[in-house]
């Protein structure tokens, strides 16, 4: 398939689970069923997952996968963020919707989608990626609201869900790399109230993993080693997606083995640093001649 064709029917695929899946959430649904859920959509449609669902709920902003046999619910009254990853032929969609069951947060929701307008608007070849930032900083401040400072929007190229050293900024001031006619972008700005930090910190190990080193390993924990390399290649993926391959204690005592001999890393939970809500709003979009075509519409 064409490069841009399959960056195109991973966004429609991404946009439209995502938008199905979201509408359905509500408090008292487990969390598990709605990763499981999003998994087998993106299926059905003829997409591969690009990396694991993320459902992160209140001051947690990225980063929380279920693991296996999770018993975590949607609580009442919460703000929840759906961040969906699907690929065609290694060609990526990264796109995530906020949700709130308390009519308080609604603001942050409606902060972050206005930061993801202004860069829509603003990003075109020849600028530089911080006044995108600086574009996303305004939007949201203008909701009386204020943008997560270090986490950032991030470059997509095949097979590499983050591109590294060409970030979008969610704020002003950093950010000098130009932003060229072809590149492929992930723009996600993160809202959070005035009175917040506006900062996030690693929290506790979340359940996405990705492979880092073949290394010398024997037995289950090299064939678990070859089947991660195989089916995930460079892209993140969910300790419970290969635990449903290897079942039982070995498959577990395999995965630690993985884990202790640094083959694969997890990536931490990233939480707001004051506990306060976060709202995500997050499409990927291809950079044309004047502007860019946003493929998760
Ligand atoms: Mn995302
Ligand atoms: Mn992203």
């Amino acid at each position: 398939m064409d490069p841009l064709d399959a960056l195109r029917e991973a966004g429609r695929i991404a946009a439209k689970v995502r938008d199905t899946t979201i509408n359905e959430i509500k408090p008292g649904d487990k969390v598990i069923d709605i990763c499981d859920v999003v998994n087998k959509r993106v299926a059905e449609l003829g997409a591969r997952m690009a990396f694991p669902t993320n459902v992160d709920i209140n001051h947690v902003a990225a980063h929380y996968c279920s693991p296996i046999n999770d018993k975590t619910v949607i609580p009442e009254g919460c703000i929840v963020k759906l961040d969906v990853g699907v690929h065609i032929d290694g060609y990526i969609a990264d796109t995530a919707v906020s949700k709130c069951f308390n009519p308080e947060y609604e603001y942050l929701v409606e902060a972050a989608k206005a930061g993801l307008d202004a860069a829509i608007q603003t990003i075109r070849p020849g600028i530089q990626a911080r006044l995108i930032g600086s574009a996303i900083e305004n939007a949201i401040k203008s909701r009386g609201a204020q943008p997560i400072s270090n986490l950032t929007g991030h470059k997509l190229a095949r097979y590499i869900v983050h591109s590294p050293g060409y970030s979008i900024p969610n704020v002003g001031g950093f950010g000098n790399h130009t932003i060229m006619e072809g590149d492929i972008y992930a723009i996600e700005p993160f809202a959070v109230p005035k009175e917040a930090d506006g900062m996030v910190t690693d929290g506790a190990p979340s359940n996405i993993y990705q492979m880092q080193k073949k290394r010398n390993v024997k037995g289950k924990a090299k064939t678990m080693m070859k089947f991660i390399q195989g089916e995930y290649m460079t892209l993140p993926f969910a300790s419970r997606w290969v635990l449903h391959k290897f079942k039982g204690p070995d498959g577990v005592a395999a995965f630690k083995e993985l884990l202790k001999s640094k083959v694969i890393t997890s990536y931490p939970q990233l939480l707001e640093r004051t506990r306060a809500v976060v709202a995500q709003a997050e499409h990927s979009v291809i950079v044309t001649e004047d502007g860019c075509e946003v493929t998760t519409a």
